[in-house]
């Protein structure tokens, strides 16, 4: 399937000068977000998986699906602020700034093998402050996936001790 035919180009969004992708004409579509759902699916390859950590907020879209399909947990890593229970955080560069991300402090057990599932790997900051969070709890990060990989940022870079798929690449 051409996945890359439903995905939107916004420019200026959420500033002047950003190109987003957006992914909504793909989850609109029910076969074009079957198969990209069947897709993440195929690339854990039947690998014992612990915990999927999705990632606030559009990680929650395909996470829950994939922790069902492999048996696994589902986790989320949310912006400061938002988790109701104990938590522990890992900051992340901004254009401007720093950002805060968030995880329950008993989500993730010793030795748990654990899937981090995000829509968009950019600069990488993100996802690199959640396999740390993971980390933190002695959670082993066997994979990272994402639907779009925005290469011309570097975010690979960023990740590059862990396993990495990725649906589409620009
Ligand atoms: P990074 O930390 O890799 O720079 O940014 C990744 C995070 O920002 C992801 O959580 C992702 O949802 C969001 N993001 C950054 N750029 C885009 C984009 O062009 N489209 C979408 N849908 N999300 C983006």
């Amino acid at each position: 399937m051409d996945f890359a035919s439903y995905i939107r180009d916004i420019e200026d969004f959420p500033k002047p000068g950003v190109v987003f992708k957006d992914i909504t004409p793909l989850l609109k579509d029910p076969k074009a977000f079957q198969k990209a759902g069947d897709a993440l699916l195929g690339f854990t390859h039947n690998m014992q998986i612990d915990k999927v950590v999705g990632v606030d907020s559009r990680g929650f879209i395909f996470a829950p699906m994939l922790a069902q399909k492999l048996g696994a947990g589902f986790i989320t890593v949310r912006k400061s602020g938002k988790l109701p229970y104990s938590t522990i955080s890992e900051s992340y560069d901004l254009e401007y700034g720093t950002g805060i991300l968030e995880m329950h402090s008993d989500a993730i057990e010793k030795g748990d093998r654990v899937l981090v599932h995000d829509d968009v790997l950019a600069t990488g900051g993100t996802a690199q402050a959640v396999c740390k969070l993971v980390e933190k709890l002695g959670g082993e990060v066997v994979q990272c996936n994402f639907l779009i990989e925005l290469t011309f940022l570097n975010g690979a870079e960023k990740i590059k001790g862990y396993p990495k798929e990725v649906l589409l690449q620009y």
